[in-house]
């Protein structure tokens, strides 16, 4: 018998994970006692792997190009494009939020809590990206401090003694082994997309035919638009590719981070999908990792299309300038934004601040954030993938 495909067997159990789900609508329990932990174990494991993988793959793509200049140039372009991209997806989530701003209700009732978590502002951020001390950083599951340390370490190897290729090899060969621990906890990918999806399924499946479709709707077209307008035109006009080949070549991945909702989690499937579309492996290796932590595209339009959701419920009318500062604004919290499940909902507590929206609001989203999620982090994940692909063409 012909074996199926990584691609085809995640779509199966992603479709599964959905009928099943309907099943247990109103039986939630069962999917989140039984099935739940099954998908968690499995997310455990990518967590487990990726901490190394993203330390010892951006160190090992530091040293491959063998130039510091280099690595700042790949870096320079890597940062403007994710920062443009981000700054795109914004505008995107409001212009297409204040078109249909007409549909969302406004409150009667003003009586909601939501505890804004203490350090969202933009310094607090800034400072945090720095290690203080050498493990924590791992301890933590930090990327953005994990990188960091990479970058230093990754320099420092390169500038301390440029004959010696035994430390090369030997940071190569371990970025190899993480490389092949990954690919052995991706092959039970079917299975985790199963149960992840599944009580997703069953616990929101009612919420979801509420009042808060419309704005879910709003949102989705959004991830929609900015995926196909920006990515498709980045890949065609950089790389020559057809956006057909990028965006068919990129299911498995895109299927991945629709039911894990984790870019962080997406990163070895992703790793593999742009290769497989010709990205340099020392480039995707670097730009990846990178785009996992700081480029999120669909937060940055979940971010906009809710500030503008949640002003309608409160009967607040946003000003232009408002606007702008939630583009700043929502490009930054998106950087600052973890690649896990539910980071992005955390970092609209500082958008809405920004512009003196309350930040109880959030609480009108907040009972169906994972569905948001999914949507959001497929965008991110997809946004990072196109950044390879033009980098790498770029670099040719
Ligand atoms: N879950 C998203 C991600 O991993 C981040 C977010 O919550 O917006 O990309």
């Amino acid at each position: 018998m012909k074996k199926l495909s990584l691609a085809s067997q995640i779509f199966i159990a992603l479709v599964l994970g959905i009928i099943v789900g309907i099943l247990f609508t109103g039986h939630s329990s069962i999917a989140t006692t039984y099935i739940k932990p099954i998908g968690t174990i499995f997310l455990n494991l990518i967590k487990w792997v990726v901490t190394p993988l993203v330390f010892f793959s951006i160190m090992a793509g530091v040293i491959s190009m063998r130039d510091i200049k280099k690595v700042g140039s790949i870096g320079l372009k890597t940062v403007i494009y994710y920062m443009c991209t981000t700054a795109f997806a914004v505008t995107i989530g409001l212009l297409l939020a204040n078109l249909f701003k007409g549909m969302f209700p406004v409150l009667q009732t003003t009586d909601l809590a939501y505890e804004a978590s203490a350090s969202v502002n933009f310094m607090d951020t800034l400072v945090g990206i720095f290690p203080s001390n050498f493990f924590a950083p791992f301890v933590e599951a930090n990327m953005l401090q994990i990188i960091v340390a990479s970058l230093i370490i990754g320099f420092a190897l390169l500038l301390v003694d440029q004959q010696k290729e035994i430390e090369f090899e030997s940071v190569e060969t371990l970025n190899d082994v993480f490389m092949k621990s990954m690919e052995m906890i991706v092959k039970l990918s079917p299975i985790g997309v199963f149960c992840l999806i599944c009580p997703v399924v069953a616990e929101n499946g009612p919420a979801v035919l509420g009042s808060l479709a419309k704005v879910l709707l709003v949102a989705y077209l959004a991830y929609f638009l900015h995926a196909v307008l920006v990515y498709s035109l980045a890949v065609k006009i950089a790389a020559g590719m057809s956006p057909l080949t990028f965006f068919k070549g990129m299911l498995p991945a895109i299927m991945f981070a629709f039911s894990s909702a984790s870019s962080v989690g997406t990163l070895p499937i992703n790793m593999e999908c742009t290769e497989k579309l010709g990205a340099d492996k020392n480039i995707s290796s670097f730009v990846l990792p990178l785009g996992a932590t700081i480029n999120m595209d669909g937060t940055a339009i979940y971010q906009g299309v809710c500030a503008i959701f949640i002003a309608s419920c409160f009967g607040i009318t946003l000003t232009f300038s408002q606007m702008l500062t939630i583009v700043l604004t929502a490009t930054l919290a998106s950087i600052g934004t973890a690649g896990v499940p539910g980071a992005g909902m955390v970092m609209l507590a500082m958008v809405l601040s920004s512009v003196g929206l309350p930040v109880e609001g959030i609480a009108l989203v907040a009972g169906i954030d994972r569905i948001f999620d999914m949507g959001r982090t497929t965008v991110n994940i997809t946004g990072d993938a196109s950044c390879t692909i033009v980098v790498s063409a770029l670099e040719k």
